[in-house]
């Protein structure tokens, strides 16, 4: 190499070991999660070979974090994290307790003080956000009712680390004897913590709830699209970076805030895909770094410690989780999907760890307990995860439960309420003909609803969504969705639903094209032919 560059090195070697990682995982049928894991433990320096730069992977992994709690709050809504208040703050403390006290008994068994063994209690309390969010999404649940419980505790838990981070300090001073004023010291440091935090609250929702979607607006009209994607980066980073220099806000909860206040306007479909490809690079990224601090010797020297964190983290977690649910009159469907999703740690416990080792108030061991904890716990995650049911009734809106369901024949199914089903909505309503609306984003459906027809919300690949919308009667299926590929997908499931349905569907390149024809759709549109063709026609005559 012709000169020193060890951020690029990380980045390429984190990617690409990643992706070869990954792809044996998802060969083997394990979740890709632990393949790259395991190419951090590969470019970790506690493996052989190549050595990447861990302090840059965690910081590029922080990255990753912003953007996955942005994408979380664009889906989210003050509603929505007000209308989950009543079980997720108790359940999150209840569980940090919990979890707390269990890791001072482990702490007190191995003889440590007990401060160390309060933080390595804390450090196992608290969950990772890229973890759960990934689980949640691998499932679909993240704009469930579970799944807002999930991210509502999260946020409570994030709180409570933000004031545990700032708390921690004079907790070192005061137990070294330096401080006389023990409590008084920590009452205000408690004070000006929550001050801070009230702080920024009130100048996003009320400043930034004014300024920073109207930004936005300006920008989308300008019609670039390099400088909306650049004005969606900037404000996500912007605002988790801001928040914790200037508030000690954590990047997580400045994100999600960001996120939040976008997903309130019409733009916010547009900001989450302009940041999707980002953020998937970054997440893996993430676990990568997670991999780089694990050091497989401690499984060795210590295997009795680190059975029993990974035995708190998964299962006194769980238990505590699961009954607090189930204490707050909540079906056990909801208590183990809340449970398995924060039976794990992360990126919160790496950073008390690191804290509670720099005050030299945590012993070796301990944090070498986390990580293994961290390490194994995310691990089995997937694993713990495949016992979590499925997005089902419970979960559906009300809307969806109580839509009337005519019985119908010979009608046709439109698939997606976009900028192409739209139009084809109004068309086909003036022929009178009788059609529904299979539309896979909640805000959309809605639109339609309001529209006056019938829809039903879910993803069209799925057979009960194309069930529900009486595919084994319909006569016609129009897929006016932009991904080819997937419209592929549902063209099979209407199918198999219905050997005999006409299918007409879009595409938007050769490739789609032609995959559309062989699965034997009866008819493919393609954009960009019927533009041309449309054009010529007008200027030929
Ligand atoms: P447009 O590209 O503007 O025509 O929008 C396409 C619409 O189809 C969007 O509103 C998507 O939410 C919706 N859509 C895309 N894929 C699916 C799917 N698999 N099931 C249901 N709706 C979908």
């Amino acid at each position: 190499m012709p000169h020193h560059t060890p951020l690029v090195a990380t980045i390429v070697a984190g990617l690409v070991v990643a992706f070869i990682f990954g792809a044996l995982a998802h060969r083997m049928r394990i979740s890709p999660i632990a393949g790259y894991l395991l190419a951090g433990v590969a470019v970790g320096p506690f493996t052989p070979g190549f050595v990447a730069h861990s302090g840059l992977a965690n910081e590029l992994a922080e990255i990753g974090v912003i953007l996955l709690m942005f994408g979380v709050g664009l889906h989210f809504s003050l509603r929505d994290l007000l209308s989950v208040k009543k079980i997720a703050v108790p359940g999150a403390i209840g569980q940090i307790a919990a979890a707390t006290l269990m890791g001072m008994g482990l702490g007190w068994l191995f003889g440590w003080t007990p401060v160390a063994g309060f933080v390595f209690g804390l450090a196992l309390s608290v969950a990772s956000t890229v973890v759960l969010l990934r689980a949640m999404q691998s499932l679909d649940l993240v704009d469930t009712e579970r799944g807002r419980i999930a991210v509502g505790w999260l946020i409570v838990e994030d709180l409570v680390m933000v004031l545990a981070l700032v708390l921690l300090p004079v907790l070192a001073r005061s137990t070294s004897g330096e401080g006389a004023s023990g409590t008084t010291e920590i009452a205000m440091a408690l004070g000006g913590t929550l001050l801070k935090v009230g702080g920024f609250l009130a100048l996003i929702l009320i400043v930034g709830r004014r300024f920073i979607p109207s930004t936005l607006h300006w920008v989308a009209h300008s019609g670039s699209r390099e400088l909306f994607r650049l004005a969606v980066l900037a404000i996500a980073l912007g605002v988790a970076f801001g928040a914790a220099v200037v508030f000690g806000v954590s990047f997580a909860l400045g994100a999600f805030f960001a996120g939040m206040i976008l997903g309130e306007t019409e733009l916010s479909r547009r900001a989450t895909e302009e940041t999707l490809p980002l953020r998937d690079a970054f997440a893996v990224l993430f676990f990568v770094s997670v991999g780089m601090l694990f050091n497989p010797s401690i499984v060795v020297e210590q295997p009795l410690g680190v059975l029993a964190t990974v035995g708190i983290i998964v299962v006194g977690k769980s238990i505590a989780a699961y009954a607090i649910v189930r204490a707050f009159g909540h079906s056990s469907h909801k208590a183990i999907t809340i449970a398995a999703s924060l039976a794990q740690i992360g990126e919160f416990s790496f950073i008390l760890i690191t804290l509670g080792a720099n005050l030299e108030i945590l012993p070796a061991d301990a944090r070498d307990m986390v990580l293994a904890g961290a390490m194994i716990s995310i691990f089995l995650n997937p694993i713990i995860f495949s016992f979590v049911p499925r997005r089902e009734a419970e979960d559906a809106e009300p809307e969806a439960e109580t839509e009337q369901k005519p019985a119908r024949k010979g009608h046709w199914i439109l698939v997606g309420y976009g900028r192409v089903g739209r139009q084809l909505a109004s068309d086909i309503s003036e022929k009178a003909r009788s059609f529904v609306i299979i539309e896979g984003e909640k805000d959309m459906a809605e639109r339609a609803r309001k529209s006056g027809y019938e829809v039903v919300t879910g993803n069209a690949v799925e057979q009960k969504t194309l069930r529900a919308a009486g595919a084994d009667h319909a006569s016609v299926i129009l897929i006016a969705i932009p991904e080819g590929f997937e419209a592929g997908a549902v063209l099979e499931q209407a199918r198999a639903i219905c050997p005999n349905i006409r299918v007409i569907a879009r595409s938007h390149s050769d490739a789609e094209y032609e995959h559309l024809e062989k699965l034997g759709a009866d008819c493919v549109i393609s954009g960009e032919r019927e533009i041309a063709r449309r054009m010529a026609e007008l200027c030929v005559g």
